[in-house]
């Protein structure tokens, strides 16, 4: 990290040129000039990006440099204004739609009226006067972000007659790393009729503590064939079925997503929670040799190591990151956020609530309607069919968002393709 004395000399340098001119600074040229060893150049281009002038991120890949007209890879931009923020396309091929709370809501509608359908059936499979328990293990905290998601399941088993505090009991467990196995062992002790288990470590830890009680698994991040969860798709044979998601072919579409909108990216962060296993990881890397760009995966654990991950990231000098799934990055999404503005690296997020709080682009399986899915299964398992015969299901939507502000911040520009594939564009 540069000292606050550097700093400030920095931010002279950058602010002595004449007013309503263009200064082009290769970072050699700004170190010397602010009397930096050439030791500390990383430093200073982290440092760098999380100024601004008029709003815009200051740095680019490729340019001459003013001071002696030298073409460099490590450009700093200063003045007004900034010569690579190019404006969002408003044209009339770009389909905007604004964001509709609305939208959602009826899309979510239409799932729940498909289980209202079944609403009948699942009621008179209902034995009378028995409350029915399903347990939840969540690798994570409880938050509004585990909550807002949750009600997906919740009300599509509500729809279907399973009201919780008259015949329904939920009984839903936090917690991360070693505190899961504990929680699972203490879930099957209440017996439940079955037991919902979030992502690859709370279905590790629910599937080592019970073979009998049924489970219904919601992970993004699992091959459940490769990690013996089931035995087949069609026909898990155990007491595992659930939501799995195909991620091989979304690592693919989250690279080709972020070089559509960063032409120059060639270098790509990817951030990973090693809790979530190596599958996606392996899937970003095979995917990043096709499309000829080098990935460096950063880790991060916990909530509290999304800072110094992405620092870490930015030595490698990435000019994008993909975020991986992990219930740590659902709800750490708003920091994600806050951090890849501050040090303006653009970022893709899987889940759908990044870009609708102001992130650059999301693109995944929208959440809650993945627990709406997975109720759909747990409704055949309290209707009497074994976990063995419901058949793994995949996420079956996906959205795209961006949002057009933070685009315009970082100097970018979505392609009008890309913008009409988009479920939500947030001005
Ligand atoms: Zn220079």
């Amino acid at each position: 990290m540069l000292s606050r004395a550097q700093e400030a000399r920095v931010r002279e340098v950058l602010g002595d040129h004449p007013p309503g001119t263009i200064q082009t600074y290769c970072l050699e040229h700004l170190a010397a000039a602010a009397k930096i060893s050439p030791g500390h150049l990383t430093d200073l281009e982290v440092f760098v990006r999380s100024l601004r002038e008029h709003g815009a991120c200051q740095t680019q890949y490729r340019g001459i440099c003013d001071a002696d007209a030298h073409e460099t890879d490590r450009v700093v931009i200063w003045g007004p204004p900034a010569p690579m923020a190019g404006r969002p396309e408003h044209g009339s091929r770009a389909v905007l739609k604004t964001v509709d709370s609305l939208m959602e809501r009826r899309t979510f509608i239409g799932v729940l009226s498909g289980s209202l359908l079944a609403a009948p059936l699942a009621a008179e499979a209902q034995q009378a006067g028995k409350i029915y328990r399903i347990g939840v293990l969540y690798p994570g905290a409880d938050n509004s972000i585990f909550r807002g998601n949750f009600d997906g399941f919740r009300q599509a088993l509500g729809a279907a007659g399973y009201v919780a505090g008259r015949n329904l009991a939920f009984e839903v467990r936090f917690g991360d790393g070693h505190a899961l196995a504990p929680l699972a062992t203490e879930l099957t002790k209440l017996h439940p009729d079955l037991i919902n288990a979030v992502a690859r470590p709370g279905v590790l830890a629910m599937h080592s503590a019970t073979s009998t009680i049924p489970i219904v698994a919601l992970d993004l991040e699992s091959d459940p064939v490769a990690s013996g969860f089931v035995k087949t798709l069609p026909r898990p044979g155990g007491n595992v079925t659930g939501v799995f998601m195909d991620f091989p072919e979304l690592a693919g579409k989250w690279l080709e997503i972020m070089k559509m909108m960063v032409p120059a990216l060639a270098r790509v962060a990817v951030l990973w929670d090693p809790a979530t296993g190596s599958a996606q990881l392996d899937a970003a890397r095979h995917a990043a040799q096709v499309l000829k760009l080098s990935v460096y995966p950063v880790e991060a654990r916990a909530t509290a190591e999304l800072q110094p991950a992405l620092l870490a990231a930015l030595r490698e000098r990435p000019n994008g990151m993909v975020v991986l799934t992990s219930p740590i990055f659902n709800s750490g999404r708003r920091d994600i956020g806050e951090l890849a503005a501050r040090y303006c690296l653009p970022t893709l997020v899987p889940f759908p609530g990044y870009a609708a709080d102001g992130g650059l682009v999301s693109y995944g399986p929208d959440v809650m309607t993945m627990y709406a899915q997975a109720a759909t299964l747990a409704l055949k398992i309290l209707a009497g069919t074994p976990p063995a015969e419901i058949p793994v299901e995949r996420p079956t939507r996906f959205t795209l968002s961006f949002t057009l502000k933070t685009a315009k911040a970082l100097g970018l520009t979505i392609p009008p393709s890309l913008l009409q594939r988009a479920d939500q564009v947030i001005e």
